[in-house]
């Protein structure tokens, strides 16, 4: 874990928010691979609904809502709390259903009663801070969903079963933000909720289960770190009739990173109770099947997944045999760099010239980095690090013949390619 961390600070992956200020309540910054890294699992998601199934659309709601709505979906009742206990000595503070024994984890304290903590984020809108402008940062996304149920079946002439998605951020109060980017109070969610017929609603349960199962496993996820776990009926949210987790294998144990909720008719007929609007459809409530997934923790799980130490080190060409080489194997579709392209030396202008021509014509179609420092060995380790999918090497040949060199990064096979043929050979590639 701490391994993954400081490689996550030092590759430019994610930093502590406000770090030159001692951080700030378990806010995370995603760098400048980060951020890629990110924008590319949202793309693999939003492909995945919205371009794989006809009949998905997206949506992009706003985190502020009227109040109202957050009284209409129970969030702001006990179904949306957490129970918090707290050391009578050292008053630190726990989510009792967290704890293992009955007394402070951190100093043996004894604690005090449960009470009940509500998750909802507070804010004021607008000058005056009364009562009659205070609502919620979103707790989830999907609400922003229910409430334009109407508008999105009526505007683009839907008929059930259908479902809408969409990526944003949300935020909790959480009692015990840890792990990393596990657990923090500002999230990304990627919901989908698909609205059917009550009686159909347990056969597309499965099928989102498995799907959703699936595309992990496309993206690389090793198959002995996934599992899907039923949520006993005693533990269900407030909202669910039937949930299952989908589980990853962190570093520190078995955690979710996806929920798959039957959700019954609870937002549709609460949302109509609560407001002028009947949301019911040919007489009757749809039901809701929901997926859930953080993007942050989503992230996380992709990056456990793809770390690798190879002791001794992998590059022939590296001299460096007693150190460890780290290899980032993303997904292609999920690596923040595609290409990188390499001069075989720094201080021959000819050849940085070509190699900077070549990655000037790359550039418009793949994420692409241009690299001169160092040995080429250092330089492809320093690429294998980050998971970048193929190096180019520009060297004396290529001055004479028009071709280079291309490394895979998983084969570490060396490939020569005229440049004239090199960003088809390069789409082929990394295409799907
Ligand atoms: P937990 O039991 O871990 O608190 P939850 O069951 O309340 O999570 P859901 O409400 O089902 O979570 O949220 C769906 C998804 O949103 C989760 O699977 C997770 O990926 C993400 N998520 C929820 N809370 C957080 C958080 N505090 N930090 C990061 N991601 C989160």
């Amino acid at each position: 874990m701490q391994k993954i961390v400081s490689f996550s600070k030092r590759r430019g992956f994610i930093f502590l928010s406000s770090e030159i200020y001692g951080g700030f309540s378990s806010c995370y910054d995603f760098g400048p691979l980060g951020v890629e890294l990110k924008n590319n699992i949202k793309k693999a998601w939003w492909d995945e609904m919205i371009k794989k199934h006809d009949d998905i659309v997206g949506l992009d709601a706003s985190i502020l809502m009227n109040p109202k709505v957050w009284k209409a979906s129970g969030h702001l009742t006990a179904g949306f709390a957490d129970e918090l206990v707290e050391c009578k000595r050292c008053h630190h503070r726990f989510r009792k259903d967290f704890l293992k024994k009955n007394k402070c984890p951190d100093c043996g304290g004894e604690l005090t009663k449960p009470h009940k903590f509500n998750l909802m984020m507070k804010t004021f809108v607008g000058p005056v801070e009364d009562e009659a402008a205070e609502t919620y940062l979103r707790a989830e996304t999907c609400q922003g969903i229910y409430v334009n149920f109407k508008n999105v079946l009526q505007s683009m002439r839907q008929k059930l079963p259908f479902g809408i998605a969409q990526i944003g951020k949300a935020f909790r109060n959480e009692i015990n933000p840890k792990d990393f980017i596990y657990r923090t109070r500002e999230f990304e969610q990627m919901e989908m909720q698909w609205f059917c017929r009550s009686k159909e609603a347990p056969k597309f349960f499965n099928y989102w289960k498995k799907e959703r199962m699936n595309w992990y496993l496309s993206l690389g996820i090793k198959k002995a770190n996934l599992r899907a776990v039923e949520v006993p009926k005693q533990e269900l949210p407030h909202y669910a009739k039937r949930a299952v987790d989908i589980q990853y294998k962190f570093p520190f144990g078995w955690q979710e990173i996806e929920g798959i909720h039957n959700r019954g008719d609870w937002d549709l007929s609460n949302h109509s109770k609560h407001s002028n609007e009947d949301f019911k459809y040919e007489g009757y409530f749809p039901y809701v099947i929901e997926t859930s997934v953080g993007v942050d923790r989503s992230l996380f799980a992709f990056l456990c997944d793809a770390y690798q130490e190879v002791k001794g080190g992998r590059t022939k060409t590296t001299k460096a045999v007693k150190e460890v080489e780290i290899l980032l194997k993303l997904d292609k579709s999920l690596s923040p760099i595609k290409v990188a392209v390499l001069p075989l030396v720094k201080n021959k202008p000819k050849l940085t010239k070509k190699a900077k021509e070549v990655y000037q014509m790359l550039k418009p179609y793949f994420m692409t980095q241009y690299d001169e420092v160092g040995s080429i060995g250092r330089r492809y380790r320093r690429q294998d690090e980050v998971g970048t999918i193929f190096a180019i090497t520009v060297d004396f040949d290529t001055l004479e013949k028009n071709d280079l060199t291309v490394r895979d990064r998983d084969t570490m096979k060396q490939e020569r390619v005229k440049i004239k043929n090199l960003t088809s050979f390069l789409k082929e590639k990394l295409e799907k």
